[in-house]
């Protein structure tokens, strides 16, 4: 039996995706081959939320509106403080 999944750049949305190793944590790495893609290298799934795209995004958002990264990490129940 053959399992096969899609993967796309979560930047550019190309699907010239290549493996590039594994993280620390044992999970796939993967590396966009578009030559005009800012995205070097992604994972499918993060250990630390404050890596996915959305969360980051929010963060981002947070900070310009001069949140405090404890204001920040109230506000999503995500992100995680160590
Ligand atoms: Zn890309």
């Amino acid at each position: 039996m053959t399992c096969y999944k899609e993967i796309s750049c979560p930047t550019c949305g190309g699907h010239s995706i290549m493996k590039l190793g594994r993280s620390t944590r044992r999970v796939q790495r993967y590396r966009c081959q578009q030559q005009d893609c800012v995205t070097k290298t992604f994972m499918l799934e993060y250990y630390y939320k404050a890596y996915e795209p959305s969360i980051k995004e929010q963060i981002v958002e947070m900070a310009i509106n001069s949140s405090g990264i404890r204001d920040t990490a109230r506000a999503s129940t995500l992100i995680k403080i160590r």
